[in-house]
C-alpha cells in the first residue's frame, strides 16, 4: 500500500493533535482499512491538565474525523482504570467518564484503554481486510509465524474494552522486539504504534502489506468473479422473502442489493454453507450483518436457529432484545442482498458484508475460515449493538 501523507496535508496542520486527525482521514478514505464506524486513532500530549490522551471517539467515521471527534482523557487517570482487576464494560466506561478532562467531548472509544496502555504517542488500529483475510484462518498461529513473528505479535481474541486492552499490554510486555511497530489481534484487526503520526500510518501500510504479500505468494488475492455468466433476478421474485423478513423483524426492513460478479459468484460457491457459517471477519460486523447468512429462502428456520444461538450465548432476557431476522441473504440469482431497519443500515449492512465476501474468499484460498467464536459474536452483537445499555 502507498502513503497517501502529503507535506501540503500536514502542513495545514498546526498542532499533533490535527497531524494525528489527519492520518486519521487517510487511513479512513480506504475502505479496505477502514468501514463505517470501524477502527480507532489517538495521540498523548502534554497539556496544562498533565499528560492528556485524545482517543477518536465513538459516534464519527475516521474518514471525516476532526480534532473536536477526539475524547480528551487525563492520561494517568485512564491508566489506572486499565490496571484495576476484574473489570466490566460498564464499570469502565463509568470510570473513563471521570477521567475527560474538558466538555463538551464524545463518548469514550470502547478501546480507549488498549490505546493509553500502549507506550507510544500514537496508537492507530484498524479491521484491515488483508489483515484479517491472512489471519482469519484455523492455522492463525503459523501463518502469523510468517508473516509477522514479533514484528506484531499476536494477541489472542478477547471482547472490546476492558479485556482485551489487557490482553495486548500482556502480550506487549512479553512479545515484544527491537522491530516491534504492532500488534495483531486475533479474529478482530491490527494495531500500529509510534511516536508521531506519520509513522504510525506508515506503520499501519506496512503491517497490511505484509498480508497483502502474503496473500499474493499463496494464489488467495485474485478473486473469483461471475464463475458462472451472472443472470441477476427480478426484485418481484424476493416479495414473499421480504414479508417473511419484515414479520419476523416486526418492522418494515430495506433492502439493498449488491450483484457484482464476485457476489455472484461467492454466492454460487458449492461450499457456502460451511465457510459462511463461522461469522463476519470481525465481531463488529455482527451489529449490521448478524452472525450468519441466509441461504434459502426459508425465514421461519433461520429466525429459530438464530434465536436458539443467541439464547444460548445470551440468556433469554437479553436475547429477547434482538430481534432474529436475518440481513444478509446470499442468493445464486440475486448475490448479495442486505437488510436494514433503515436505508443506511441496508447500506452498511451491504458494504460490510462485501467486504467480508472477499475476506472469507481468500482466507478460504489459503487456509480454513475461522472467526471469533459464537459467544463473541453474540457479546458483540448485544454490547456495540447498544442493546446492552438497556441494563444500565
Ligand atoms: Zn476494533
Amino acid at each position: 500500500m502507498d502513503s497517501l501523507w502529503t507535506a501540503a496535508g500536514a502542513g495545514r496542520c498546526q498542532t499533533d493533535l490535527a497531524l494525528c486527525a489527519y492520518a486519521s482521514r487517510l487511513l479512513g478514505s480506504d475502505p479496505a482499512l477502514v468501514l463505517h464506524g470501524g477502527g480507532n486513532t489517538s495521540i498523548k500530549c502534554d497539556a496544562p491538565e498533565g499528560r492528556v490522551l485524545h482517543v477518536k471517539g465513538t459516534g464519527s467515521d475516521l474518514a471525516r474525523v476532526r480534532e473536536r471527534d477526539f475524547t480528551p482523557l487525563q492520561l494517568d487517570g485512564v491508566l489506572q482504570v486499565l490496571r484495576h482487576d476484574g473489570l466490566d464494560n460498564d464499570g469502565m466506561r463509568r470510570r473513563l467518564e471521570s477521567c475527560v478532562v474538558r466538555r463538551p467531548a464524545p463518548a469514550p472509544s470502547i478501546e480507549t484503554l488498549l490505546h493509553a496502555g500502549l507506550p507510544y504517542r500514537c496508537v492507530a488500529h484498524t479491521h484491515a481486510d488483508a489483515v484479517l483475510a491472512a489471519m482469519n484462518v484455523d492455522e492463525i498461529d503459523a501463518v502469523h509465524a510468517e508473516v509477522y513473528g514479533d514484528v506484531a505479535p499476536l494477541v489472542p481474541y478477547h471482547h472490546s474494552g476492558h479485556a482485551l486492552a489487557r490482553a495486548c499490554m500482556a502480550t506487549f510486555a512479553a512479545q515484544r522486539g527491537a522491530h516491534t511497530i504492532g500488534l495483531i489481534l486475533a479474529f478482530h484487526g491490527v494495531v500500529a504504534f509510534a511516536d508521531d503520526a506519520r509513522t504510525a500510518y506508515e506503520r499501519m501500510l506496512q503491517l497490511v502489506t505484509r498480508a497483502e504479500n502474503y496473500l499474493k505468494t499463496r494464489n488467495a488475492w485474485t478473486l473469483a468473479s461471475a464463475a458462472p455468466a451472472p443472470s441477476v433476478g427480478s426484485a418481484r421474485a424476493l416479495r414473499p422473502l421480504r414479508a417473511a423478513i419484515d414479520a419476523t423483524a416486526g418492522a418494515p426492513m430495506r433492502m439493498r442489493v449488491i450483484s457484482d460478479a464476485q457476489c455472484l459468484a461467492f454466492a454460487r460457491r458449492t461450499d457456502l454453507a460451511d465457510i459462511t457459517q463461522q461469522g463476519p471477519a470481525t465481531p463488529q460486523h455482527a451489529v449490521y450483518t448478524k452472525r450468519v447468512p441466509l441461504l434459502t429462502r426459508d425465514v421461519t428456520g433461520y429466525a429459530a436457529a438464530y434465536r436458539g444461538y443467541l439464547d444460548k450465548y445470551l440468556g433469554a432476557t437479553a436475547s429477547a432484545r434482538i430481534d432474529a431476522a436475518p440481513r444478509i441473504l446470499l442468493d445464486p440469482q440475486f448475490g448479495l442482498c442486505a437488510f436494514g431497519k433503515t436505508a443506511r443500515s441496508a447500506q452498511i449492512a451491504a458494504r460490510m458484508y462485501r467486504h467480508d465476501i472477499d475476506i472469507i474468499s481468500r482466507a478460504s484460498a489459503h487456509g480454513r475460515y475461522r472467526a471469533a467464536p459464537p459467544a463473541a459474536m453474540a457479546q458483540a452483537e448485544y454490547e456495540y449493538g447498544g442493546f446492552a445499555k438497556a441494563d444500565a
